[in-house]
């Protein structure tokens, strides 16, 4: 019995052993990595047993190869539940481009497109369909009667829930995936991690005793800063200085407002930097073009307002900038993770002002739910204000505990120093004293800075004796400073009254001489090192102890052709190949087809396919011809 057990138990272990060098070779095969990241492994096997399983991951996490690698392993079709079809579309076509077979039934195709693939279907011939929620409860007799189904994959799962930010009423109705099909495993996968909306997918798809597989929401490769005070012209000029240093680099300006999205495209435009603008406001027609020019590197940057990137999975996205403060951290940490998805350096900044909390604070307290949507932005506040570590704030949030600094946020990179500024806050409380508490932050900034304006003369203002005390120091930096004294407890904002600025005892302390103010040192200094951090990423994925030393010519020839290639057939550069792919070739330089199938990110269909024409572009470029 005991020796039967044994030898179950070896079968067992070599089976598993073997169903992992499978998973592996197939992994190489068709996506061309060597390794799993943490999770997705046993994430597979899960799936691969039939069991159902909910898997919360952030946005570049590497969601995607957790259904499409069991997809392939197991027999039949999986059916993935998207809710957008530019997301189908980009999905689809990364697969082909990986040699699988797999297809969109979508309302945007035409009748004998849906037919073929129909029978594609049928015939056993995908390995993933992609299908709108909608699209399937219309379809659902020609699924339970024609096709074999290896698996449901719900792709952007949130949507099920009303508490999220995109709910899909359609999505509530997925219960009759498990009651009519409750041999098939379901994989639920979203980027929204709280516990209601957690719950609520649960319960909604009737998942059997689900397994919860959560991530580190980490993302090391996206750097974090925070640019405190800065009002409009000054954001422009970070902003065109910013993309100046980032030649060539997609990127995403996320803004609070339509007019705000489109005069800040203009603003570019007019600087000759090819942009585009992206929200609700807009024609479908026009959003559509947007984001197609966008992912086809026809323009550099899209101007948006949140609602656009849900429906892109453009991976060479390397800088995200927050022209305002978002709401909650939520929303902000999925934006942000929409820039360096292909795993290299991405760069995140957001603009922090007064101005912004003070009508976020509005729209929180208008709201339904004020007190969720007042803390929320709270915890948004406490991340801008931070003078610890950034991402701790962000991890912590999220529930997950780091004792490490970062060493990729503006902290870390810059740890604030502090000066007595006790003259600076007694002159600004002193302002605000003398004015009866009966004015708000521009106005304080106007009578520092002794600015004269008909608001001014007419209250005499002027008159006053702090009028121009604060002239030597910049308006942006006096923004700056009230920032710090709101956070530090010194004056409230009385939201209900004109948002006018009143005097806390603790700023009546400070005021009177009774206590001393200690303010952080304004720095303005641009902490990104765009090459030295490229390498860091690259060098860990390199073959062998490889000095990561890239040639910017080489690259730039690599480029060149992915470009040509990409356009040949009508595709987007990255799904051709990832910009870390190019680096990582630009670096190891492989002259032979073998070689070049050995770089991470590259499989076999690729290496088939487009082998032949980058080894030549770099053997011409070594000498070797
Ligand atoms: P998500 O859907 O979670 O936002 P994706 O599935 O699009 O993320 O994956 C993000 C990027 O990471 C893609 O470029 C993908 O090819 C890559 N990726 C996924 N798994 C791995 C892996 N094991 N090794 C290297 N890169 C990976
Ligand atoms: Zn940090």
């Amino acid at each position: 019995m005991n020796r039967k057990h044994n030898l179950y138990i070896k079968e067992n272990r070599t089976f598993a052993k073997r169903q992992n060098v499978c998973m592996i070779q197939v992994l190489k095969n068709y996506f061309g990595y060597e390794k799993f990241r943490p999770l997705q492994e046993e994430i597979i096997q899960h799936i691969i047993q039939k069991k159902d399983c909910l898997v919360l991951m952030p946005t570049g996490g590497g969601k995607s190869i957790c259904y499409q690698l069991p997809a392939l392993l197991c027999e039949g079709t999986a059916v993935v539940i998207s809710p957008l079809i530019s997301l189908m579309k980009d999905q689809v076509e990364a697969l082909k481009a990986n040699g699988i077979a797999a297809a969109a039934l979508n309302s945007n195709n035409d009748e004998t497109e849906n037919a073929e693939i129909k029978r594609a279907c049928i015939t056993g011939k995908l390995k993933l369909l992609y299908i709108s929620p909608e699209k399937l409860l219309s379809e659902f007799d020609y699924f339970l009667n024609n096709i074999q189904i290896s698996l449901f994959a719900i792709d952007e799962a949130h949507c099920i829930s009303q508490w999220g930010h995109d709910f899909r009423p359609e999505y509530t109705q997925m219960s009759i995936l498990h009651q009519r099909f409750p041999q098939v495993p379901i994989i639920a996968l979203t980027a929204t991690a709280d516990r209601i909306t957690r719950d609520d997918i649960i319960n909604q798809l009737r998942l059997k005793d689900p397994r919860v597989f959560i991530s580190s929401f980490d993302r090391p490769n996206l750097s974090l800063t925070v640019k405190r005070g800065f009002q409009q012209k000054e954001k422009h000029k970070a902003i065109l200085d910013f993309i100046d240093k980032h030649a060539n680099e997609s990127g995403i300006i996320y803004c609070m407002s339509r007019s705000k999205a489109e005069s800040v495209a203009q603003m570019l435009q007019k600087h000759h930097i090819k942009s585009g603008v992206y929200h609700a406001g807009l024609s479908s027609q026009q959003r559509n073009e947007t984001q197609s020019d966008f992912i086809n590197d026809r323009i550099q940057i899209v101007c948006a307002t949140i609602a656009f990137g849900m429906g892109i999975d453009k991976s060479n996205v390397r800088w995200v900038i927050h022209y305002n403060l978002p709401k909650s951290i939520e929303s902000f940490y999925q934006e942000i993770g929409r820039a360096g998805r292909d795993g290299m350096n991405a760069d995140t900044i957001l603009f922090y002002s007064l101005a912004d909390l003070i009508l976020l604070t509005k729209f929180a307290t208008e709201s339904k739910q004020q007190h969720v949507n007042l803390e929320k932005l709270q915890r948004m506040q406490q991340y801008a204000e931070s003078d610890i570590c950034r991402r701790r704030i962000l991890l912590n949030y999220f529930n997950e505990v780091s004792n490490e600094d970062c060493g990729n946020c503006d902290v870390c990179k810059n740890p604030p120093q502090r000066f007595d500024g006790t003259v600076i806050v007694q002159k600004a409380l002193s302002a605000i004293a003398r004015t009866n508490q009966q004015i708000g932050v521009s106005m304080l900034v106007d009578i520092l800075r002794g600015s004269f304006s008909a608001d001014i003369t007419e209250k005499e203002y002027d008159k006053l004796k702090t009028f121009g005390a604060g002239r030597d120091i910049p308006a942006r930096d006096w923004q700056d400073y009230l920032l710090q004294m709101l956070q530090l407890g010194y004056f409230e904002i009385a939201y209900n009254e004109k948002n006018h600025l009143k005097i806390t005892s603790s700023g009546s302390d400070i005021l009177f001489g009774r206590s001393k103010a200690s303010l952080v040192i304004i720095t303005r200094t641009e902490t990104i090192t765009k090459q030295k951090k490229k390498k860091v990423v690259v060098e860990k994925e390199l073959p062998m102890a490889m000095p990561a030393i890239e040639n910017e010519n080489l690259f730039e020839a690599l480029r060149a052709l992915r470009k040509q290639l990409a356009e040949q057939e009508a595709l987007p550069a990255y799904i051709v190949l990832t910009d870390k792919v190019l680096h990582l070739l630009s670096i190891s330089r492989p002259t032979t087809i073998e070689e070049f199938g050995n770089v991470s990110g590259i499989g076999e269909y690729k290496k088939n396919k487009y082998g032949k024409d980058f080894v030549e572009v770099i053997r011409q470029y070594e000498g070797v011809v």
